[in-house]
């Protein structure tokens, strides 16, 4: 199966994403970029280089629905017709706008972050949401965890993969061992566990640090031998990676529990104190707080701190 990396710019702080051709029948791109000029250039050209047009391509498969990742699908949609567009259910509420629904601002104040704050946020994310075209919920097919992907001649399995996103997806082909993760794991950086509504229930927040871990070992489990990731050089050695991204994870979980005071704190406030420089960041404040949220509830999870409302509806974490 060829398998052609066409690495795109982004204007985003982590710089270039990865994208992938499958170049056999039918011809499939997994994940396509920003929405920006920029990228729209150099997919053109790496296709170009295979002697592939836009209008060639038949199914695009989205890892998640990052704006880096899905940006251009409604641009490929209009210059490939009968391109069908593959995603995970899960992950359809991003396609949306991360802060248009109300349940999304509650869920921030909910962390203590100022009013003032939430506002700014807001207005940061209208514009990185420039980056992508919203995508009508006909024009998209759901991916469904441990069914196929068919070419001719072969297959990759999907495996949903949730924790960056609820609804990210891996593919795997058993054949060589070779997996395409998007940001579910990432050569040189911990993946972001992306604070996130539960798709079943929008009061609550998707548990998404836990939810990684369980992705990352299944991963693992396949024992790939190759995995092209959605930024950054392929991973050869899996092992390594996981055991560097499981001794990060606990010395991190260590670290925000010490961080909680014997009278206790809000999300936000253990967040300054992790991250005292991305905090006041406009384009890293949002993953300071998913990252803290993340491990915070993970502590909770597993019986080393305490959450309780206060009276104005913020959650409050303790020693317990
Ligand atoms: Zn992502
Ligand atoms: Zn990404």
């Amino acid at each position: 199966m060829k398998l052609v990396q066409i690495t795109l710019p982004t204007p985003l702080p982590v710089g270039n994403v990865n994208v992938y051709l499958i170049k056999e029948n039918p011809i499939t791109l997994i994940d396509v970029g920003p929405k920006t000029e920029e990228a729209i250039q150099v997919l053109e050209k790496g296709l170009a280089k295979e002697g592939i047009r836009f209008s060639d391509i038949r199914r695009l498969v989205l890892t998640h629905s990052h704006e880096d990742h899905c940006g251009l699908a409604k641009f490929l949609l209009r210059k490939a017709k009968d391109l069908e567009i593959f995603i995970h259910e899960w992950e359809t509420g991003h396609l949306f706008g991360r802060f248009d629904k109300t349940e999304n601002e509650q869920m921030l104040r909910r962390l203590g972050i100022p009013a003032s704050m939430v506002e700014k946020m807001k207005s940061f994310y209208s514009k990185i949401r420039t980056l992508t075209e919203t995508l009508e919920a006909d024009s998209v097919k759901a991916l469904r965890d441990e069914d196929e992907i068919e070419f001719d001649n072969g297959i990759m399995k999907i495996l949903h993969t949730p924790g960056h996103t609820p609804g990210s997806c891996s593919f795997f082909r058993e054949a060589d061992r070779t997996l395409i993760c998007g940001d579910c794991v990432l050569k040189r950086i911990t993946p972001n566990p992306i604070l996130s509504l539960d798709p079943f229930d929008s009061e609550k927040r998707f548990p998404s640090l836990a939810e990684q871990l369980v992705s990352v070992s299944r991963l693992r489990s396949l024992s790939p031998t190759l995995t092209y990731c959605g930024h950054g050089d392929p991973i050869y050695d899996f092992e390594e990676v996981f055991n560097r991204y499981l001794r990060l994870t606990n010395e991190r979980q260590q670290k925000v529990v010490q961080l909680v005071p014997e009278i206790g704190a809000t999300a936000f406030e253990i967040a300054c104190k992790l991250f005292p420089e991305a905090i006041s960041q406009e384009a890293q404040k949002f993953l300071a707080i998913s990252e803290t949220v993340a491990h915070l509830d993970y502590a909770v999870m597993n019986g080393k701190l305490a959450v309780e409302f206060r009276n104005d509806g913020v959650e409050f974490y303790r020693k317990v």
